[in-house]
């Protein structure tokens, strides 16, 4: 608590402040054009807000600090214009990864770009308050290396949980997690907003958020445009997807969507953790174990096939440690399932595309952080 740096913490409460549709809309524009920057006229050709709307939203960005000018730039008869830019350290969101046996903590500044990182071993079992006092230790010396203050804390980690009350459900493995409110917890110990949510969410938003820059699209490596519809399927120590559909992620109607890997497709299979039988975590788990990575694989592939068939997104991507130790297999296999279900059900333009996700380890991290940030640019909510 004594690291977070109170004196500075207007530009935090300004940024919380300044939540409405019109100027995130413009912090929007002004973040993806990055260091280039735009003029107040393309922001207000891009918005269709007036020029005088524009104006008054940018004049207020500025006085807060958050926008600053980035040079002229020549037009056509007229005079130059200004061209504006947004300051990326003028905010900062921590993001939080709790997994099954270690935790990885960023800091990240207003465009989601990772300025401090630790990585730490976790027993996610070890009890509430060992894992709560753990995980704020960790952040309070992050922050108190960067110096300084922060928007607030987004936390992932496995789920089942309640995304909009903070509180989580019998993650498979813990059981004794059950009922515990961490958002409330880690807030109190901290002094700071937290926004909790599963590390394949987090994942996926982090993903939506930055993957319009990241060039990530069905057609290519060449800036295809928003993300609009995929699928992020995170095999690590357990399963999950985390789902995008139209541009935001969908959580459901209970947060409880994406439950992925506890889909049975063996009646008859070996037990799961979760208390079921056959699901495709444990199948799939178990074949890794056995070093079987083409069967895990495969199986990974008939649940991307069964979640393609319900919800027709453009791209399938995956992440996780343990598809990181095996990308290639696991690209493949998956692949493979998909294209001979698109060959069966006769798609004249081939099957989707799967890929490795982007973000690498620190993935989940990093959309974690987005969950505190993404909300000031208008962007992730479906
Ligand atoms: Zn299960």
């Amino acid at each position: 608590m004594a690291y977070v740096n109170r004196t500075n913490a207007e530009s935090g409460v300004n940024l919380l402040a300044l939540r409405s549709h019109n100027a995130a809309l413009v912090l929007d524009l002004l973040r993806t054009a990055g260091e280039g920057g735009i003029s107040r006229l393309e922001l207000a050709e891009r918005t269709g807000l007036t020029p005088q709307a524009v104006s008054k939203i940018t004049a207020r960005l500025r006085a807060d600090g958050l926008v600053a000018e980035a040079g002229r730039r020549a037009s056509t008869g007229g005079k130059p214009r200004t061209v504006l830019r947004l300051v990326p350290e003028a905010g900062h969101a921590v993001g939080l990864h709790l997994d099954r046996d270690e935790m990885t903590v960023v800091l990240c500044d207003l465009t989601g770009a990772v300025v401090a990182e630790r990585r730490v071993p976790l027993d996610l079992g070890a009890g509430a308050d060992a894992v709560v006092e753990s995980a704020a230790g960790e952040v309070e010396a992050l922050l108190a290396r960067a110096g300084v203050s922060v928007l607030g804390a987004g936390v992932a980690l496995p789920g089942p949980l309640d995304h909009s009350r903070g509180v989580l459900h019998r993650v498979t493995g813990f059981p004794e997690w059950d009922g515990f409110p961490l958002r409330d917890a880690l807030a109190g110990r901290l002094g700071v907003p937290v926004v909790v949510d599963k590390d394949t969410n987090a994942a996926a938003l982090g993903i939506a958020v930055v993957g319009r820059e990241s060039g990530i699209g069905k057609t290519g490596d060449v800036a295809p445009g928003p993300l609009e519809s995929f699928a992020y399927l995170h095999l690590g120590t357990g399963l999950g997807a985390g789902l995008v559909i139209g541009g935001g992620v969908h959580r459901g109607a209970r947060t409880g969507a994406g439950e992925f890997g506890h889909q049975v497709i063996q009646l008859d299979g070996p037990p799961c953790g979760c208390g079921n039988r056959g699901c495709i975590e444990a199948l799939c788990l178990a074949a890794v174990d056995r070093g079987a990575v083409g069967e895990a694989a495969r199986v990974l592939g008939v649940g991307a096939a069964n979640l393609v068939g319900l919800l027709d997104i453009d791209l399938v991507l995956l992440g996780g440690r343990t598809v990181a130790a095996h990308e290639e297999a696991f690209v493949r296999g998956v692949g493979a399932v998909l294209e001979e279900r698109a060959r069966l059900e006769g798609v004249d333009d081939g099957a989707i595309p799967v890929r490795v996700a982007p973000g690498g380890a620190r993935g989940v991290a990093e959309g974690a952080a987005q969950l505190l940030l993404a909300p000031l640019f208008g962007r992730g909510e479906d």
